[in-house]
């Protein structure tokens, strides 16, 4: 299994959103719903306090609850990756992936009647592009790559920098991982 990891910078974002414009655009995104999103943060003690931008998404769990409590298997992964998909023909709406997914990354109901959410571009995956997300970022805080390649950037950047993954303790094995 290929696993792909997305490494972020939370040093180096300043919170532009242009990863959510890029999103929206590539992936015709309906009015009002989002795939990724901005969280601001204060991270340090008093006085030295700083503020920390994190753009987030679906963490493309390895170990990932809305594809194990997904009833129909619309939930799925792509191709021996971690990249989780939903068939928009598979799902009924019925939203216990979202009700499973403790990073809310589902929150997004499409008009269509499915739920969707990032897809880690997974069509630009395959003919070896970035996500847009990452390829839109003006301070280039955003990596993506294999992390089964220990050349790739996001390899290096993880045994070089210090990092975290959001609620690690739910055991679904996040594979976005930002950089502190
Ligand atoms: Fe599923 Fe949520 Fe993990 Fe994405 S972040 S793979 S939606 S459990
Ligand atoms: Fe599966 Fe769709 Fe139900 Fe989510 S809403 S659990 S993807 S059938
Ligand atoms: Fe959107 Fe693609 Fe980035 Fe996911 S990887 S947030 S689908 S642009």
């Amino acid at each position: 299994m290929t696993r792909f990891a997305m490494v972020i910078d939370t040093k180096t974002c300043i919170g532009c959103g242009d990863c959510v414009v890029a999103c929206k655009t590539e992936n015709r995104v309906p009015d009002g719903l989002n795939r990724d999103w901005v969280v601001e943060a204060t991270r340090g003690k008093y006085p030295q306090l700083e503020t920390e931008f994190r753009s987030e998404r679906c963490n493309h769990c390895s170990n990932a609850t809305c594809v194990t409590l997904c009833p129909t298997g619309a939930s799925h992964y792509w191709a021996g990756t971690n990249i989780v998909l939903v068939d928009p023909d598979m799902c009924t709406g019925c939203k216990a992936c979202i009700a499973a997914c403790p990073y809310d990354a589902r929150l997004v109901m499409h008009p269509d009647g499915y739920v969707d959410k990032c897809t880690f571009c997974h069509h630009r995956v395959q003919e070896g592009l970035d996500p847009a997300c990452v390829s839109s970022c003006p301070t280039r805080c955003m990596h993506f790559g294999s992390l089964d390649d220990p050349s790739s950037e996001v390899s290096r950047l993880l045994k070089t920098r210090k990092y975290k993954v959001l609620a690690p303790e739910t055991g679904n094995e996040p594979n976005v991982y930002y950089l502190i």
